[in-house]
Order: C-alpha cells, then sequence, then structure tokens
C-alpha cells in the first residue's frame, strides 16, 4: 500500500483515474462481507465517483437534451481507463478485475444511466469477449484502440429477433479468402460512436444456430451503415441505433474465435453483462435515493420536515431495504464470476431484482418529492425514465426468469 500512496502522490491531476492506482497494486479478492472493498476497490470508487460528480455531472442535461454521449467525456473515459478496465495493460488498459467494472459502473450510474450504458457494454460485453476468446494478433489490434481510441458495440439482435437471439438472420458467406455479411441489426448500443462491431451473423444457416459466428467489422467498412438513433423513453444519450450490412466483405481472420462458436460467446458474455447491467440498476437507484432524502429533511409541510412523518421514513427505509439486498445480489454474482464459480442463475436473479427495484426506487422517490419529482427542473423523473431499461435489455425480466426456473429445474433433477 505505501508504494500505491506514493505512486497517487506523484500523480499531478485533481481525479486519480483507474488505471493510475490499478498500476500500482493489483486488486486483491475479499473474503469478508460483500459490501467490504480492499483498500484498491475503495479508492477506485472514490475516483470514479468524484469524475463522475465534476466531469459527467455537469454535461447530464446538455447530453440529455442532444442525445449523444459528449466528446469531452468520453476523453476523461477513455483518460481516466475507464473504458479498459479489465484489458491487460499490455494491450493499454488498465488490468483490473470484474469487480472493479461493476464497482465503476455503479457510480457512473449514480450521475449518468447512458454514460453507465456505454461503460458498461463497452468493458462487460466487447472487451471482455476480445480478452477472453480473441487471438494474440486480434487482441494487439483491437484492445489498445477499445482501451484509448474508440467504443465497440455488441450486435446480436435483429428486428425478427430479440428474446429468439439465436434465430438472428443476418448471414455470412464464404467467398474465396473473405466473408460477406448482409442483414441488419436492431437496438444496438453506442453504434453512434463505435468504431468496432461484434457483429454475430450465421455463417452455416444448414447447421441452425451453430452456424452463428462472431466477426469484427470495423466502422468506415464499404456497406456497413448506421441509421440515426432512436428517440427512446429513458438513456437518451446512449445511441442505440439500426446497423445495416449490405455486403460488407471482411477477411476470414476477422472471425473471433472459433468458426461456429456465436451462440455460446453471445450467452455466455451475456451472463456477465447482467451483472453489469444490476451495476447500472443500483447506480440508478441509489443516485436517485441521494438526490430525494436531502428534500425530504429540507421540504415542510404541517408545521415541520415531510422526513418526520412517520410513513414517510417507513417508506423511505423500505426502499433503501430493498436496493441493499439488489446490491448484495450484484456484489454477489460479480464475486461469484471472480471466483469462476457457477453464476447464471445468480446473475440473472441480481438483474431481475436490481432492474425491478431501480423501478420501484425512483418512482417512491418521485412520490416522496411531490409535484417537483414530477419535473424536468429535478433528477428523479429522469433516474426513473433510465431505469426501465433495465427490465429490458440484455434479456427481459421473463427471460430471466426462464434462465432461474431452469437452473433450478436442473438442480432438483437427478
Ligand atoms: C435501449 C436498448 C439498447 C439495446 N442494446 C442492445 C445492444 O447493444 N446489442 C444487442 O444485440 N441488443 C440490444 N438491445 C436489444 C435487447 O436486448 C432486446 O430488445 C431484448 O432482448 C428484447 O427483445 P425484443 O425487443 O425483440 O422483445 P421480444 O423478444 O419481442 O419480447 C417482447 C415481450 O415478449 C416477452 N417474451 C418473448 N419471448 C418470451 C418467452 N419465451 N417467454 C416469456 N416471455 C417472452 C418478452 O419478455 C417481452 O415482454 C437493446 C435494446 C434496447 C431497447
Amino acid at each position: 500500500m505505501n508504494s500505491l500512496k506514493t505512486a497517487i502522490r506523484k500523480i499531478p491531476k485533481s481525479i486519480i483515474g483507474v488505471r493510475d492506482f490499478c498500476k500500482c497494486a493489483p486488486l486483491a479478492s475479499t473474503s469478508g462481507p460483500l459490501t467490504q472493498f480492499t483498500d484498491d476497490e475503495i479508492m477506485m470508487k472514490d475516483s470514479v465517483s468524484k469524475l463522475a460528480k465534476e466531469e459527467i455531472l455537469p454535461l447530464v442535461k446538455k447530453m440529455e437534451k442532444e442525445g449523444k454521449i459528449d466528446d469531452g467525456v468520453l476523453k476523461s473515459l477513455f483518460d481516466n481507463g475507464l473504458m479498459g478496465i479489465e484489458i491487460p495493460e499490455d494491450y493499454g488498459g488498465t488490468g483490473s478485475n470484474f469487480m472493479t467494472t461493476i464497482l465503476a459502473v455503479e457510480e457512473v450510474a449514480k450521475v449518468d444511466g447512458s454514460v453507465a450504458a456505454l461503460v458498461d457494454i463497452h468493458n462487460t460485453l466487447v472487451n471482455s469477449l476480445i480478452i477472453k476468446v480473441g487471438s494474440k494478433e486480434q487482441k494487439e489490434k483491437y484492445l489498445p484502440k477499445l482501451a484509448q481510441t474508440y467504443p465497440g458495440s455488441f450486435c446480436l439482435t435483429e428486428p425478427g429477433s430479440g428474446s429468439d437471439a439465436f434465430s438472428l438472420k443476418t448471414e455470412a458467406k464464404k467467398d474465396g479468402a473473405e466473408y460477406v455479411l448482409n442483414g441488419t441489426k436492431m437496438w444496438i448500443s453506442n453504434s453512434d460512436i463505435a468504431g468496432l462491431f461484434l457483429v454475430f451473423a450465421n455463417a452455416n444457416p444448414s447447421a441452425g444456430y451453430r452456424g452463428i459466428t462472431t466477426f469484427f467489422v470495423e466502422r468506415g467498412t464499404p456497406g456497413l451503415t448506421i441509421a440515426k438513433p432512436e428517440d427512446k423513453l429513458g438513456i437518451k444519450a446512449s445511441g442505440t441505433c439500426m446497423v445495416h450490412f449490405d455486403n460488407v466483405r471482411i477477411p476470414e481472420t476477422n472471425i473471433l474465435g472459433e468458426f461456429g462458436h456465436g451462440y455460446k460467446y453471445a450467452a455466455g458474455f451475456l451472463n456477465e453483462g447482467r451483472v453489469g447491467i444490476g451495476a447500472q440498476m443500483i447506480g440508478i437507484a441509489q443516485g436517485c435515493l441521494d438526490a430525494t432524502i436531502p428534500y425530504t429533511l429540507e421540504r415542510k409541510q404541517f408545521g415541520t420536515d415531510i422526513f418526520s412523518f412517520q410513513s414517510v421514513q417507513h417508506q423511505i427505509a423500505q426502499i433503501t431495504t430493498e436496493l441493499e439486498c439488489a446490491r448484495l445480489m450484484v456484489y454477489n454474482a460479480a464475486r461469484l464470476v471472480e471466483a469462476k464459480k457457477d453464476f447464471v442463475k445468480e446473475a440473472a436473479m441480481a438483474k431481475l431484482v436490481a432492474s425491478e427495484t431501480a423501478l420501484r426506487v425512483t418512482a417512491k422517490c418521485i412520490d416522496l418529492m411531490g409535484g417537483v419529482g414530477f419535473t424536468t427542473d429535478f433528477p428523479q423523473e429522469k433516474f426513473f425514465r433510465d431505469s426501465k431499461i433495465g427490465t429490458i435489455y440484455e434479456g427481459t425480466s421473463n427471460m430471466q426468469l426462464s434462465t432461474i426456473a431452469k437452473c433450478i429445474r436442473k438442480e432438483y433433477s437427478h
């Protein structure tokens, strides 16, 4: 720790980036309570919280209005190592662990759900997949750019295949040493600003879902077009677009991992991604609570602050307790991922509970604010709108329940 402190003192920045302290001391796992973190994790949490409040918060309204992530915010995420949290240092990343990603997503989400979506999807789906299944050449080519230059997109969903993701129709036809991609992806996060697209396409439709293969497609490749972002209920600054592939030619070296293993990668990495969505949801709910409780202590009705009414206290105690339950489930799923234990059921449960809880907490916060909570002058209505996506993307609540049920059946079938 001494060397860590010395190194941090040397950093001439007001904000100590995740990248900096992780270079000094690798994170250790903890076997104590789930809310007990290592010193390094506490420092990371604090530094991301500072970054979120100082560099993201002032631009939240502007980003919401413009429907895009501010360029300065994006640069700051790269400069402070938040776009390469688990990317090894040799490839220009922070070289940290999964729990660090989860804590970072939570801290950013306390301030803005859209930036949290960007950090989460980029780290838990795109980077993670390349780190774990990419070849040495692919890692050398793409990881430094993903850590320092451009965001990536994860392109699975199509207009005709959402929950039933593996019925996708985008095709990849072999032509000599190239593949030719044709099809349309829908709802692709970060695609307005992404430099790299991980595309799930069927390269052998006769084999059904076993033909699904993952391809790298770089922005600017002829035939790749990105439509204008959808106008959404929430996470408005997160660019969600349709992505079209019209005879997009890519070399066969652009296959990520093994031919025909795309369905395994999508299913496997979405399990980890769901813990990230859980973190986004608990961050949104906590950010909303943090903005609400001080108001209840100040607002006076019937000659006293409204926090003094027992029914208000009980409502605050109830939602704070529900949020703590969700947080423990998210942290537990994250620790299971790190410990390389089974976590599929726990990840689905964490996402289900965190997203449903975030909706309840943010709605209750609006109630506690009264009329002003219903206006755009206060942040509660945005937190409420941003929380809604949690029950939809990376598997709807129904699909989480199906996964949980499948795991339960397995546990009880011998
Ligand atoms: C803002 C946003 C960002 C997104 N980002 C990405 C991204 O980056 N990459 C990507 O690939 N995708 C992304 N998605 C897509 C997202 O994962 C899908 O929208 C989601 O999986 C649901 O698919 P769907 O919209 O086609 O709904 P559908 O599958 O049509 O579902 C509609 C309803 O039917 C229910 N339903 C469907 N099948 C079953 C079943 N078997 N049992 C019970 N109920 C069922 C669902 O629960 C839901 O309530 C994003 C979506 C949004 C809205």
